[in-house]
Order: C-alpha cells, then structure tokens, then sequence
C-alpha cells in the first residue's frame, strides 16, 4: 500500500506522489492479489491456446482456411503471454533495485532522440507523429537502460491512447523544484487523445490497473507499464505527474534530480 499523496495542480492537474506504509497484513494480502491476478492473466491466453489445440485436433485439422486463422489467433495469445512474462521479470527486477541508487551519468536528450526513434515506426502505423523538443543539455545520475524503459512506456502508452493526435515529448531544465528539492530535469509526455477521468489517475500506477480492459489487451497492454515505471522513478528519487482534460489528452510528467 503507497500513501499516494494526491495534490490538484492548477485546474486540471493531479500530482501523484507514492510513499510506502504497508502493514505486514497488507503486504500478505497484497501478494495474495497479485498472484491471482498474475493467474488470471496467464490463465486467460492459456485457456485460449488448449481450447484451439483441441480444435485443430479434431475437426479443423483438414481445412487449410480455418487451420491458419486458429493459427494467427494462437500466435497472438502466446505472443500476450510473452508480454506479460517479460513486463512481470521487469517488474520483479525493478522492485529489487529500488533501494539501489543509480549511478550512471545520463544525457536526456540523448536517450530520448533513441526512445523517441525507436517508437517513430508504430506512430506512423497509427498516421501519428511523436515530437521531441530539448532545451539545452540536461543530464541526470541514473540508470539508462531503468530510464529508456520509462520513457519507452510512457511514449508507447501516449500513442496507443492518444487517438488520432501527435504525442508531444518536451524536456526543460527547471533551476528549483521542490518535489526534488534542487535542480530538476522536466520531461513531460503530451498525447491529445480522450483524456484520463480523475477518479482513475491515482489508481494508474498499481499494477493490473486499466481503465479499459478489454481495450488495453486489445492494444497488447499488461497493465504494468505503469507500475514499473513508478519503482523506476521511485528508485532516481524522481516524481511522476499525471494531467488530464477530459477529450483533451493527457500529459505523463516525470520529475529527476538534475545531475
Ligand atoms: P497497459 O499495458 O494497459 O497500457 P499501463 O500500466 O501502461 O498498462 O497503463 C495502465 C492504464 O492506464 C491503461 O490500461 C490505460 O487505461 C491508462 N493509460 C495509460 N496511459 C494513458 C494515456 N496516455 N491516455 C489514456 N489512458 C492511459
């Protein structure tokens, strides 16, 4: 359980800050929910591929037609399972290393030219373009490859959400915040898709958390983006903002301690 601090930030604006007070009970039941949770989600793919084994056993096995969409349906559960293997290993690695400051001197601009190229292919499959705007050198102490994977997430998540609109990522050095009490490094992640209710932004982070499930499978969502990138920005001491307008968009902000 996070003692989620939630503070309105101008009209529209939640600041979500995460601090941990479970009590052992919690902590006992908490892992009761994600193990089932993690079942659930296993379970669903899996009952998916028996059932069309079974099917192409019997009588599918002699029609070429039905035998290839059985096929490509199986490829994109197991392919589901993959995703949710490797986001729970993330995950688990994450949590281990929160306590662990990073060290590695990390130049933001640079990391996001590579996230920003690296996803410039799905946004175009999408008729969408993601924009990077760095003001000056801004570094950070950090681990790059934790960082990469934030920004991967958040990004991804501005495109698959954000509708028809481009996503805009921005980077500003900001002299004093006193969410990290000194110099900051700003990068905030503006997608103009159909907004976020409020009700949802402080739950966003927990894992398995999704507005819209069935939307978010759809997409080839976890529902641990969110949750990974919390322990990541915990551990660089950072904050995570989330903005949203209702048929708008929605700006994900991450806070780091500049270097
Ligand atoms: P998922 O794998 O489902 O995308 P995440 O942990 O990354 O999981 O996000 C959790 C949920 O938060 C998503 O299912 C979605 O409902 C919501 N969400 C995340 N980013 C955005 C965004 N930019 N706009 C609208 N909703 C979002």
């Amino acid at each position: 359980v996070y003692g989620v601090t939630v503070a309105s930030v101008g009209s529209s604006g939640v600041l979500v800050s995460f601090m941990d007070q479970s009590s052992a009970e919690e902590i006992g039941q908490m892992r009761r929910d994600f193990v089932a949770n993690v079942s659930h989600e296993l379970k669903t793919p899996l009952t998916a591929l028996l059932g069309f084994i079974e099917t192409l056993r019997g009588p599918a096995r002699n029609d070429d037609k039905v035998r290839d969409r059985f096929l490509e349906i199986m490829e994109r559960e197991a392919s589901r399972m993959n995703r949710l293997v490797r986001d729970l290993l993330s995950l688990s690695r994450v949590e281990a290393e929160e306590r662990i400051p990073p060290a590695e001197h990390v130049d933001m601009g640079q990391l996001l030219n590579t996230v920003c190229n690296s996803l410039a292919p799905v946004a175009e499959n999408k008729g969408t373009s993601i924009r990077l705007d760095v003001a000056g050198d801004v570094a950070v102490t950090g681990d790059r490859d934790q960082l990469m994977q934030v920004f991967t997430n958040l990004i991804e998540n501005a495109v698959k959400y954000g509708g028809d609109g481009d996503v805009d990522v921005q980077v500003t050095m900001l002299p004093r915040d006193p969410a990290v009490r000194g110099a900051a490094v700003l990068i905030a992640v503006k997608d103009h898709g159909q907004g976020i209710d409020p009700i949802h932004i402080p739950r966003l982070t927990e894992r398995f958390y999704r507005i819209d499930s069935h939307r978010s499978r759809e997409m080839g969502g976890t529902g641990l983006g969110l949750a990974i990138v919390k322990h990541i920005v915990n551990r660089h001491r950072g904050r995570l903002r989330i903005e949203s307008v209702l048929g708008q968009g929605s700006t994900f902000s991450i806070i780091l301690p500049a270097a």
